[in-house]
């Protein structure tokens, strides 16, 4: 495993600058690209520094299926209604396809369905997730999450304006009321075109894409992106999650897709070259491992939020911030998982402290 691994970083540093982005992409403005006949790629606007996500429509012969909803707020909707009048050719939306639960993805979803009285196709994991996180700001900040990121070492004042923050947010407010379910291996039929549902695991609980064999066509959603590195993160919901190996299985899936293939990201450019992509993302993630081993090997104990440090050097915002300490456990999970670090829960303070493990693995695990 460590041999192959290598090897496949050697070739993706040769081939760093080489994706393709064949589509200049549309202004988040209402109007829309064509990436193939039948298939318009749109953009709405975000305020944050991740200021777009993408979004697709796919036609089918009687109307057109909504693959993933942006954020609810009015501009969303106001843009949504436009595009549609002006190029749905006078077809009906049929349906709502979330790629996952993450709110940039689905949090329009009920008002979708309901303005146009259609359903929606999830997955089980990202449909209860949603229902169970959504209308659900009044539990934040309770004892089992301020334990969460007290063991992490997280100062009780970063926590506490994060958990205001999330009280406040506006986007989770909303639920859908019910669901199509969407299965590894599923072929959602739109037009001429066969579309496969492929779950990936590790930036949420059960991801769709879409993959078209025929034309090699990939609707990824967060699965894989072509400039940033999509978050993978351990909260208090599963402290002991391993999402990392899930995250690293499911790229590795994506690269015995045809090389061929047209990536459809949620964010960015349409791209080329997904198997130069996905091995620069399992690249980046053994980097920030070789990080972490190199922190446990000077020798001192350090906690989760000592290990974030580490690996993001950069001053993040609150939200950013809960984000990469969740990130950081998700490779000091991995690290421990595969006997590499010892974890230990101080008794006076509470915290969880990390240190060398005197004998690693150094099984197949090892990257
Ligand atoms: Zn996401």
């Amino acid at each position: 495993m460590k041999s192959m691994i290598l090897a496949k970083q050697s070739q993706g540093h040769q081939q760093h600058r080489l994706l393709e982005y064949p589509l200049t992409p549309p202004k988040a403005d209402g109007s829309v690209v064509q990436v193939a006949e039948g298939l318009l790629w749109l953009r709405m606007p975000m305020p944050m520094s991740l200021d777009h996500i993408n979004l697709y429509l796919l036609e089918d012969h009687d109307g057109w299926y909504i693959v993933d909803t942006g954020l609810n707020n009015d501009i969303t909707q106001q843009l949504w209604l436009t595009v549609i009048k002006q190029y749905c050719n006078n077809k009906a939306v049929k349906g709502v396809i979330c790629t996952h639960f993450h709110y940039d993805h689905s949090s329009l979803a009920s008002w979708l369905m309901a303005t146009f009285n259609v359903p929606l196709y999830m997955t089980h994991g990202e449909f209860y997730t949603l229902k169970t996180l959504s209308n659900n700001a009044a539990a934040l900040g309770g004892d089992n999450q301020l334990d969460f990121y007290h063991r992490a070492g997280l100062p009780r004042e970063e926590l506490e304006v994060i958990i205001k923050i999330c009280r406040n947010d506006p986007f989770i407010k909303f639920s859908p009321p019910s669901f199509n379910r969407l299965r590894e291996g599923d072929v959602l039929s739109i037009g001429k075109r066969r579309w496969q549902i492929i779950i990936g695991e590790g930036h949420s609980p059960e991801h769709a894409c879409l993959y078209c064999a025929a034309d090699k066509l990939l609707i990824a959603g967060d699965q894989v992106l072509p400039h940033i590195s999509s978050n993978v993160l351990v909260s208090e919901l599963e402290p002991q999650g391993q999402p990392l190996k899930n995250w690293l299985r499911s790229l590795e899936k994506l690269q015995t897709l045809d090389p061929d293939t047209l990536v459809l990201p949620a964010h960015g450019p349409v791209f080329r070259h997904l198997q130069l992509r996905t091995q620069q993302l399992l690249e980046h993630h053994c980097q920030q491992l070789d990080i972490l081993r190199a922190f446990a090997q000077r020798g001192a104990e350090f906690n989760a939020y000592q290990a974030m440090k580490q690996l993001f050097k950069r001053s993040l915002s609150p939200i950013d911030s809960m984000m990469a300490l969740g990130e950081t456990l998700a490779h000091l999970n991995w690290l421990e998982s595969n006997n590499e670090l010892l974890c230990q829960r101080k008794t006076d303070s509470g915290v969880n402290c990390y240190s060398a493990s005197r004998s690693p693995l150094t099984a197949e695990n090892t990257l």
